[in-house]
Parts: structure tokens; sequence; C-alpha cells
């Protein structure tokens, strides 16, 4: 493709993503395809020869398209939302222009310089203390990743990287029981081995509970196990729960074990003062993260990992071969900070981002979304036939349809689940689910970047009418 044709498909491409977010609102919510039904339209085997893009272009409207499930349709209310914002969009494709990999700051000076500044920017706007220091990760269960990597070389004075795990002991970790599967993950990953880690219960606000994380600490330590790290939540993805960073925090001292904070999705609401309760005891933590990736405005991929000592995490992570080796002196190289060498170049999308809002144009987003999730609380409240099984916490709440308090669990559970089917099956909105204390409950996450209060009256007023009609 020569320059002049690049062009004009760009014009094209730009004009179509513009058309795309006016008209978001025209698509079903969720996909309405049968599974299958887009490789039914695919040929089995690449052309041998180039096509036009026209073609292309044409083949992505009606093959692909359909089978879209559109994030950015301001009635999405499914997992956590996934921020697109316009200027966070147009950061985006200048970075695939470029196309460069950020792995040390040679391999581009601006795209580190820019990242490091960007991680102080966003640091101070959660409100985390200045001893954190911050590197973009691609998602949060990569940061955990590493934070439990680091966790572990640490307790074992950085030698298992290299002897690996044998004569380290058992490594025990611990998180509540609503925390996110990537903790799971990290275990295994780590080698640490899913069964180590132990899911402490949680209370009636779906938090840890500290005392019995103080048990099972002691528990693990009297039968010769190490613990190595805990894993504290802010806003679960289940049901929101909220861990004490205070309570943990002290804990976590005084047995010399890891803090690590998870707050992927609530992080980005500490852009508001009045959010920060979340964050009391936040002293006591080693690592942190959020995604901005899901809430602020940015879009995917982009999770802020902030840790205490930057060092720990380079000596965990820092691999030097001799075609990596460069002369720049005293330079940042994020290769040593993740686990991937090749990095995108990320930070670029945050600058666009917080310079197009503002600190005051991120915290009206947020502001608007907990209002609503309030508002649409106390209407569920209102219900007789409706029970709110999570109050709203930040902009997420749950609930369930439970019409007749003598039904047994079981059939409540069945009416929940073909209540969601038939919500999502209307392409009128999307939602998901959770469980909470066992039951079946329907999960509603307001945060897209241009839900408006209209959107969450239309999806409610949709629900209580499809539950009636069951
Ligand atoms: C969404 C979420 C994650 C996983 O996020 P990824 O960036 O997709 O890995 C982890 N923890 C919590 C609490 C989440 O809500």
């Amino acid at each position: 493709m020569d320059n002049q044709e690049f062009t004009k498909h760009l014009h094209a491409v730009g004009e179509w993503i513009a058309r795309y977010q006016r008209e978001v609102e025209g698509y079903p919510v969720c996909a309405q395809t049968r599974p299958g039904a887009l490789k039914a339209g695919l040929p089995v085997s690449p052309p041998r020869t180039g096509e036009a893009m026209e073609a292309i272009l044409e083949d992505f409207q009606d093959l692909v398209m359909p089978g879209i499930t559109h994030w950015q349709h301001p009635s999405y209310f499914g997992y956590f939302p996934a921020n697109a914002s316009p200027p966070s969009v147009l950061a985006e494709m200048l970075t695939a222009g470029l196309g460069v990999i950020a792995f040390n700051w040679e391999a581009s000076p601006a795209a580190t310089e820019l990242e490091e500044r960007m991680m102080e920017w966003l640091r101070q706007a959660i409100g985390l203390p200045g001893n954190f220091t911050g590197v973009i990760q691609s998602t949060a269960s990569e940061a955990t990743l590493c934070a439990l990597l680091t966790a572990r070389e640490r307790l074992c004075g950085f030698t298992t990287n290299e002897t690996g795990l044998q004569g380290a002991g058992r490594l025990t970790a611990f998180c509540s029981d609503e925390a996110h599967s990537s903790v799971d993950k990290a275990m295994r990953i780590a080698g640490l081995g899913s069964v180590n880690l132990r899911k402490v219960p949680t209370d009636t606000a779906f938090a840890m509970s500290p005392e019995a994380l103080e048990a099972a600490i002691r528990d693990d330590i009297e039968q010769g196990a190490r613990p190595v790290c805990v894993i504290a939540t802010l806003g679960a993805t289940g049901t929101s729960g909220f861990d004490s960073l205070t309570a943990i925090g002290e804990i976590c001292r005084r047995h010399d074990v890891w803090l690590h904070v998870d707050a992927a999705w609530a992080g980005s609401a500490l852009v508001l003062e009045d959010c920060r309760w979340m964050i009391e005891g936040i002293e006591h933590a080693d690592s942190f993260l959020f995604n901005p990736h899901k809430w602020l405005l940015t879009n995917f991929d982009c999770t802020a990992y902030f840790v205490r000592d930057t060092t720990a995490l380079t000596n965990t992570l820092g691999i030097t071969p001799e075609y990596l080796k460069t002369s720049a002196g005293d330079v940042t190289d994020f290769r040593d900070w993740g686990v991937p060498l090749g990095r995108r170049f990320r930070a670029l999308k945050l600058w666009f981002v917080l310079r197009a809002y503002g600190l005051e144009g991120l915290q009206h987003h947020i502001r608007g979304h907990i209002a609503m999730a309030q508002e649409l609380g106390a209407r569920i409240e209102a219900e007789p036939d409706f029970e709110l099984v999570v109050p709203p916490r930040l902009a997420l709440l749950c609930f369930r349809y439970c019409p007749n308090r003598s039904y047994d669990d079981e059939h409540i559970d069945e009416l929940n689940q073909r209540l969601l089917a038939s919500v999502n099956a209307s392409g009128k909105t999307y939602l998901t689910h959770a469980r909470a204390r066992g039951h079946y409950v329907i999960r509603f996450a307001i945060g897209q970047t241009f839900t408006e209060p209209r959107h969450v009256d239309a999806a409610w007023r949709l629900i209580t009418s499809l539950a009636r009609q069951l």
C-alpha cells in the first residue's frame, strides 16, 4: 500500500470510528450471533495474493461488526467498563502509527520519560504517597504476578529466580474469598501453587476479616509454611468489597509479609478526594495497582502499577543479555519492570486523556456514575419484588428478582438466570452476574464514557418489565 492510498484509507477509517462513536447506540449491546457464525463466513485458508482494502473494509463491516459486543455502548453495564474515550483513541492511533517498542530508554526516550512523568501525575491524581513509583503494565493480572514474584524473591533473599523453588519451603499467600481469579492464576504461574493461596473469609460487607487473616497467618507459620504475600482488594469484582488496608497492613507489618493492593476498578474513583477513605492505611502497602483502562477514560491496555521499592522489582525482573546493553547511562529501562520485553507506547494515551479532561473532567466523569448508581439503588429498594443484595459501592450494585419470599433459593437463582438471559437477548442493554453469599445476583456496573441517567433509567424499566413477564 503506497502512502497516497494509505492516506485515503486512513481518512475513511478515521471517519468510520467517529461515526461509530456517534451511532453506537443503534447497535444491539451484546452481539446477537450464534457460535460459529463468523467462522462460517470466512475462507478456511489465507488469500494467495493481496486483496483491495475496499473489499477488506467492506467485509469488516458485514462480517465482523455483527459479532461485536459494544463495550462503548452507553447502555453497557456488564463486567466493568472499558472506557475508550475520544482523546485516548486518538493517542492510540498515533501509537500504532509510530510502532515503537519501548523496552528501554534508547528504544524511544520520549516513551520512557513520558511514562515516568505520567505515573507521577497519576500518583498525585489518586492521592498515593510520594514514595510510590509507577510503571504501566498491560493488565492487573500481570501487575499482580509481578507483585507476587517480587514478594517471593524478597522473602527468599533474591535467590529463587536462580535456584528454583526447591529448598524455599512452602510459601503461602492470602487474599479474601472475594478476590479476583488473577490472584489464583499468579500463584500458579509463580510456581507457588494455588493450594497455597489461603482464601480468607469476608464479613457482611464482603471485606476480608482481619482476625481470620491473622489466624491463617499464625496457623501457617505454626505448620512451618512461610507467608509471602497478602493481596488486599479494593472494590472486589463480584460484589465490590473493600478490604481494610489499616487492619490488614498492621498484620502484614507484624509478620513482615508483602502487602499488595488490587484496586483494578475502584482505583479510578480515587481522583475524588471523598473516595480516599479506601486507601487509609496505604502506608503499609508494598505495591498497588489500578486500571485506568477500566474507568479512567483510557482505552485498553493500561494498568498503573505502583511500588515502594523499585530495586526489589528490578532485582526480580531485570535481565540484560548482551544484545540489550546500551550506553545510555542513568536512565530507566522499563523492560526490567515487568514480564514481557516488548512494550507498547501506552503513556501517550494517558497524556492525552489527563490533558484533554484535566483532573476536574475525570472527577466529573466518576462522580456522575456514582450518583447514577446511588439513584438506581434507591429505585431498586423501592420495588417490593426486587432485592438490593449489594447496595451501591461507588458505581456498582447487585440485585435479584425475588417476587415471592417463600420461593426456595434454587428457584430464585433460576428466575434470575432467565431474567438476565432475556435482558441481554433484548440487545437494549447488557449486564452480567456474580454470586453473593451463594446467591445468583445480577451486577449493574455503571461507567461507560457516554452513559447518562436516561440510559440507566431505560435499562431499569426494561429489567422490571421483563422480570414481571417471566
Ligand atoms: C478486572 C479486575 C482484574 C483483572 O483485570 P485485568 O486487567 O483484565 O487483568 C483484577 N482484579 C480486579 C479486582 C478486577 O476488577
